[in-house]
């Protein structure tokens, strides 16, 4: 049925709305606007960033995004984060393990998301989902470790080893939770600052994981 229906209306792109789409939400013409930064971008920010980012001295050890947040992108990664086309949703969480796999990454010992504000969309969690898939590539279990204080997350400064500092004790490691030396791979949709995903790292690390690998849909 659903083959059917996409014959007779085909799904069109999420960022141009008329052209048919080929590939991950987007037509070809859009998709060729998108800059896949996967393997080639920067450890640190996951971006083509030459160096910029340098000072910035995070807990985990590599960002890894399926492409730069702009453009045609951006669309298709609220669409899919806002909980409106679920089938594209999926693709994105099979694009990123596929990535994770081609990167090489040590197997995890758990799959992790970051803590979401408690707000999911349409009943429909798009880091929860990219968690499931990563923990069936990966035959990892996914384990919501971590949580977040509710209300507005405290103000995020650069401290002298040129590290964000704030969020610490706004994200915390849930009681009880033990790694003892697993490598971990956190899961978020979009990388900004890495504020975030740095006070996810510095209480996974805490709690006895040897490293973080961080994994984005945007960077
Ligand atoms: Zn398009
Ligand atoms: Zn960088």
């Amino acid at each position: 049925m659903g083959a059917l229906l996409d014959l007779l209306f085909p799904p069109l792109c999420l960022n141009c709305r008329q052209r048919r789409r080929v590939r991950l939400g987007l037509c070809a013409a859009c998709l060729g606007q998108v800059e896949m930064t996967g393997l080639s971008a920067c450890i640190r920010c996951g971006r083509r960033c030459l160096g910029r980012c340098a000072p910035l001295d995070h807990r985990y050890s590599r960002v890894l995004s399926l492409a730069a947040y702009r453009g045609p992108w951006r669309q298709v990664v609220q669409n899919v984060k806002f909980g409106r086309d679920r089938t594209v949703a999926l693709e994105l969480a099979r694009e990123l393990a596929a990535l994770a796999a081609a990167a090489g990454f040590a197997r995890p010992g758990a799959v992790v998301p970051v803590p979401g504000a408690g707000k999911s969309w349409r009943n429909f969690d798009i880091i929860a989902l990219l968690c499931r898939e990563l923990t069936r590539t990966a035959e990892a279990p996914t384990r919501a470790a971590l949580a977040r204080r509710p209300g507005r997350p405290p103000q995020v400064e650069l401290n002298f080893k040129g590290r964000l500092e704030g969020l610490e004790d706004y994200i915390y490691i849930r009681e009880e939770t033990e790694f003892a030396g697993a490598i971990i791979w956190l899961v978020d949709d979009v990388y900004t600052t890495g504020a975030t995903a740095d006070a996810c790292a510095k209480a996974l690390l805490a709690a006895g994981a040897r490293s973080v690998y961080l994994l984005v849909l945007a960077a």
